[in-house]
């Protein structure tokens, strides 16, 4: 067993820690009081060959494998889950269905310019009924002619507002639910598409998530995305990807909170002693960097057995759960060891709490995780 990075793993944590350091740090804060989209922080990734990370040189990305992905996207995290969101929604959700389901020519026609970041990407299962159960979607796909004509309403689709393209999860025949489901790549230009930014969210307040009306959207007949019948898996390949990515970053957050709180303890004093030679602030800090490793080593595990091309859904799931909640009580932890600074916004912490309790909900919330991983211990189904 070997847990060293290879040197293209170390080299991507060291260029974007530096790059997160200086060109996402300073606006962080900022950008979650406006609600403001990181849309120059995109810009600036782009030529990195950030936003291909690990999309194959062949259709012009870094070629990265799992492991210097996830690494990417923890240094990501790190400074801000709004970016996190925003890139693996557009890497993990919508790029790479195209690559994993698209035909040749879609492949080609988008996928180059999704990885050089000329055009952004989002997808969406969710509507105001189906969250968790995405077999009973509504949102309706009919076949005319040449085309597809949606109907429905999608919500809380993350850059939905601010992409130039969305696969929308649609159903064909209401019959068949689940088995009826298509993905449909949709151009937001297209007549009959709008998308409406949601706004006062508890946290991911600098990522746009979007409701979006689909008004006999009439699309290209080829801009379905595998086969009819395809959308289920589709999505539930989609969200093999992005559960790792929600993992690695609320890993990098975790991180954040112990650096933090590290360096809190040695500055601040109270009783004539620093903060950190008190016991029971010591523990706070333990219990965080003891989960946060454990978390970082379930993430890479995960990402291991996707660049082994092992089966990965439990391994990812078991990541996506475990470091979302860990992120979410060190993040409240990190909050107390601070006292009342940590309460402010003068420090990371308490935006890191809201932020990363998003992250406990979506791509399938902790509870469907734990009924994923006890059907897959037990082999008895306790949903579907
Ligand atoms: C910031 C943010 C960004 C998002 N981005 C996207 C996106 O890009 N695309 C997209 O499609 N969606 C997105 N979502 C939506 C997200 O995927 C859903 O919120 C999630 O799937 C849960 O659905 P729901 O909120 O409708 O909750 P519900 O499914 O209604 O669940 C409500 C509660 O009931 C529990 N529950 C439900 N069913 C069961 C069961 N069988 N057994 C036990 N408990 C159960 C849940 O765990 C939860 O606690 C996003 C959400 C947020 C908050």
């Amino acid at each position: 067993m070997n847990f060293d990075l290879t040197e293209e793993q170390l080299m991507v944590r060291t260029m974007v820690k530096d790059f997160a350091e200086k060109e996402i740090a300073p606006t962080a804060r900022e950008d979650d009081v406006n609600e403001a989209f990181p849309r120059e922080i995109i810009n600036k990734m782009a030529p990195l060959g950030l936003m291909g990370a690990p999309i194959p040189q062949e259709y012009g990305g870094m070629g990265l494998d799992w492991g210097a992905y996830g690494i990417m996207i923890e240094e990501l995290g790190y400074q801000s889950q709004a970016v996190c969101s925003t890139v693996r929604a557009h890497i993990s959700l919508g790029a790479q269905s195209i690559l994993q389901w698209g035909s040749d020519e879609m492949k080609q026609k988008y996928v180059p310019d999704m990885a050089a970041g000329k055009i952004l990407s989002g997808f969406v299962t969710t509507e105001p009924n189906v969250g968790s159960d995405i077999a009973s979607i509504e949102c309706m796909a009919v076949e005319d002619g040449d085309s597809w004509v949606l109907n429905g309403t999608k919500t809380w689709c993350t850059n939905g507002s601010q992409a130039d393209y969305v696969i929308v999860i649609a159903q064909t025949d209401k019959e068949k639910k689940g088995r009826g489901l298509g993905a449909f790549l949709v151009p937001t230009d297209a007549k009959g598409y709008s998308a409406h930014a949601m706004h006062g969210k508890m946290g991911l307040r600098a990522s746009d998530s979007s409701e979006i009306a689909l008004e006999d959207c009439r699309i290209p007949k080829e801009n379905i995305i595998g086969k009819v019948g395809d959308g289920f898996k589709v999505a539930m390949s989609a969200f093999d990807r992005t559960r790792y990515c929600v993992a690695a970053g609320a890993v990098g957050a975790l991180q954040m909170c112990v650096d933090a709180s590290a360096k809190y303890v040695n500055d601040r004093s109270q009783f004539g002693r620093q903060l950190g030679t008190f016991q029971l602030v010591q523990e706070m800090i333990a219990e965080m960097r003891v989960e946060c490793e454990a978390a970082r080593l379930l993430v890479y595990r995960a990402g291991y057995l996707k660049d082994q091309k092992k089966p990965d859904t439990i391994a990812t799931s078991m990541a996506k759960w475990y470091a979302t909640e860990a992120a979410f009580k060190g993040a409240n932890n990190a909050i107390q060891v601070h006292g009342s600074y940590g309460y402010t916004n003068e420090y990371p912490l308490e935006r890191i709490l809201r932020d990363v309790k998003a992250c406990t909900i979506l791509e399938g919330t902790s509870q469907m995780h734990k009924l994923i991983i006890g059907r897959d211990t037990t082999g008895l189904a306790a949903f579907g």
